[in-house]
């Protein structure tokens, strides 16, 4: 039974209630498949329950699911899923294949690197022994993978208070390999790497910035160069930088592998910290005509906002003050919590301060592999905004 405000935003298309707004405590099992009814209300739908989780149901269903029902629902969604990808993914063989809330699957992602598959699981009733058996069963049966890789997050393990696990690969014998995005190739371990390896939210943003980019190019926290590659195809010359070691290391192997694409063309890839090396660009008189921005979220929740805020000016200030007339800024933010309004607020205001004037191009999410609820916002959090700067 839960409030009568959790019911409110489940019937205006959100799919959580939070722990605080059970109004009779829940007594199912960790993960089990609970009826939701409102207070004093009619019956809402089928929800995963959590134990440990602050959202205690996660609904998976509006109509009422018994367990016997649910694998030919698990097998459906997958289904589903896996037929949307094939609609709107264009030349490319990767992609987020399952993305959880989105795709009716509460607690599951699922990256699709070529002929290998990437899955994280993040809630109770996803790790279910029969649920996680039905889903990879389905996985196999659309993506015909070599391989099925698990990777574990020890922090939202130990949040839904699951046994821990190690990461490591749970179908077929392939964990690393070679994927391919608008013609350029990608090395992928999904067993190392961040998130599940790779940045496929940015897939439709890379091919959106090329065709802007123009003479010589700076790809800031380019990680393994998904970016910087891309522009390598049309600038004169690429600089990209990152703080890790690691990720520079496969872009570096990226580079060459597209050796033959990009026409000999190399980008110069520079390990240092963002902020520092923006700074001393910006004081040394560098110029470019395209820039990328794409950092870590600064923000994780609502209270370090206005701190994410003055991060993001901070380097967007400095990239405008290196744009020549004309130029190129591509700036994207992947902080849930910081709006698309105040992003852009932000970036007029980094362009007052800076002296420039800027024209708003192209105001971009994530990729459609990850589509967004329109009840549930936090499945909306990429904002990548290209503009032409004067
Ligand atoms: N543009 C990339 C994704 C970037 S993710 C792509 O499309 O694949 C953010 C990156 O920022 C990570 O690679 C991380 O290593 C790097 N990073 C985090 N803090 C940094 C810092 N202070 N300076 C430079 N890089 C940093």
């Amino acid at each position: 039974m839960i409030s009568d405000r959790a019911a409110e935003r489940l019937r205006h298309g959100h799919v959580w209630v939070y722990r605080s707004e059970l109004v009779t405590p829940c007594t199912a099992e960790p993960g089990a498949l609970v009826a939701v009814h409102e207070h004093r209300g009619p019956f809402l739908g089928t929800a995963f329950y959590s134990s440990a989780s602050q959202i205690a149901l996660r609904l998976v269903s509006p109509q009422a699911i018994a367990e016997r029902e649910f694998g030919g629902l698990l097998r459906e969604r997958v289904a589903s899923a896996a037929q949307l990808r094939r609609r709107v993914v264009r030349d490319s063989d990767a992609c987020r294949v399952i993305f959880s809330e989105a795709d009716g699957l509460p607690g599951l992602i699922v990256d699709r690197y070529g002929d290998v598959l990437a899955m994280q699981v993040l809630t109770q009733g996803m790790d279910r022994s029969e649920v996680r058996e039905e889903v990879l069963a389905a996985l196999e049966e659309h993506w015909n993978p070599a391989g099925i890789v698990e990777r574990v997050d020890e922090r939202i393990r130990e949040l839904e208070q699951l046994p821990l696990r190690a990461s490591g690969l749970l179908r077929g014998n392939k964990t690393a390999t070679v994927f391919s995005l608008h013609g350029l190739r990608f090395h992928c371990d999904a067993l190392a790497g961040q998130k599940t390896g790779g940045f496929l939210d940015q897939r439709e943003n890379y091919a959106a910035a090329a065709r802007y980019a123009q003479g010589p190019a700076l790809d800031v926290f380019c990680y393994q160069g998904g970016f910087a590659l891309h522009l390598a195809r049309v600038c004169e010359s690429v600089s990209a930088v990152d703080s890790s070691r690691p990720a520079l290391e496969v872009a570096e192997r990226n580079g060459e592998l597209n050796r033959e694409v990009l026409d000999g063309k190399e980008v110069e890839w520079i390990e240092a910290n963002a902020f520092d090396l923006l700074k001393d660009y910006a004081a040394a008189g560098r110029q470019y005509d395209t820039i990328v921005l794409d950092p870590p979220p600064f923000a994780r929740n609502r209270q370090s906002v206005s701190r994410a805020l003055g991060g993001y000016k901070e380097i967007n200030l400095r990239a405008l003050k290196m744009l020549r007339p004309g130029g190129v800024l591509v700036t994207c933010s992947c902080s849930y919590h910081v709006g698309e309004a105040e992003f852009l607020e932000m970036l007029g205001s980094a362009a007052q301060d800076a002296h420039r004037s800027l024209r708003i191009l192209e105001r971009r999410g994530q990729s459609s592999d990850h589509p967004i609820l329109p009840g549930v916002p936090e499945t909306s959090y990429l904002k990548c905004v290209i503009s032409c700067v004067s």
